[in-house]
């Protein structure tokens, strides 16, 4: 069964071709990976899947009707993201920031229901923010900040979950709560994730599937063990690298050959 579908998908900046042609279907209940070099197109593909931007040529479905026949609201209900980075223009605290994941629930000019702030305290204790709650956003670290914005996506409650390199700037211990935070969501609500990944290992530990991007295509498609090989990870990275199931990870992993000389 596909949820969201991506079809012939082609995407031009102004005199500039990002991305030809794609198409991938995303199932209910599995982690997907999006994997390529930088400025490989991740950000604009996640972009265009959550609406944000309108492709050149071809289209995006949701539940098989078009991503803009959506309204906002409703948008904002079946998709949350996770971005890159989070600009905290005002002085919101944390409980204020990871509310407005409920937004999309409230009716306009009412209030949060007892449900909507016990959905907000779980959000924020499954992330590990619940003790900054009412710190003001502007004055937290940015791996605070990149976490604060993780239980807001929580709090959406939606059943397809955008990351785009989503713990980028956080510790391996902060990455790792996230990660099985969300994997858990896949595993026991059948949550769709799809992640933006630059660490190899990583992706391979918890995608079930991975998109590999090169050249603004579909370069190669499939499980970890499969996509994440040394001739693949050569041909999109250039670099060097020995792959195979790691025991103590319980996953495929990826070694790489880090010193050139
Ligand atoms: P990735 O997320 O894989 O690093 P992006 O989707 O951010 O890649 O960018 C893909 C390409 O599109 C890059 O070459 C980037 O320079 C270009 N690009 C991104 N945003 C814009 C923009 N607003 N205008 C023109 N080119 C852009």
């Amino acid at each position: 069964m596909t949820l969201l579908e991506v079809d012939r998908l082609s995407f031009h900046y102004p005199g500039r071709e990002v991305l030809h042609e794609i198409s991938l279907a995303l199932e209910p209940g599995k982690f997907y990976g999006l994997l390529g070099s930088n400025g490989s197109g991740k950000t604009t593909l996640l972009d265009l899947m959550i609406g944000n931007l309108r492709p050149t040529n071809g289209g995006v479905f949701l539940h098989g009707k078009p991503l803009p026949s959506y309204p906002r609201r409703k948008l904002a209900r079946e998709i949350a993201l996770i971005p890159q980075e989070f600009r905290a223009g005002f002085d919101f605290s944390v409980f204020e920031v990871v509310l407005m994941g409920r937004h999309p629930y409230i009716p306009r000019f009412g209030a949060p229901d007892e449900d909507d702030l016990a959905i907000v305290q779980e959000a924020m204790e499954a992330i590990g923010v619940a003790e900054l709650a009412d710190r003001p956003v502007t004055a937290l670290s940015g791996g605070e900040k990149q976490r604060v914005i993780a239980a807001r996506a929580l709090a959406q409650n939606t059943p397809i979950l955008i990351m785009d390199e989503a713990t980028a700037n956080l510790d391996v211990l902060h990455t790792r709560q996230i990660f099985n935070v969300v994997k858990k969501r896949v595993k026991k609500q059948s949550v769709t994730v799809i992640a933006a990944i630059h660490n190899l290992n990583q992706a391979a530990a918890f995608c079930d599937e991975i998109f590999l991007l090169k050249g603004g295509k579909i370069f190669a498609q499939g499980p970890a063990e499969d996509i994440l090989v040394p001739e693949k990870i050569f041909d999109v990275f250039g670099v060097r690298c020995r792959t195979g199931w790691n025991e103590f990870s319980g996953s495929h992993q990826v070694s790489l050959q880090w010193k050139t000389s």
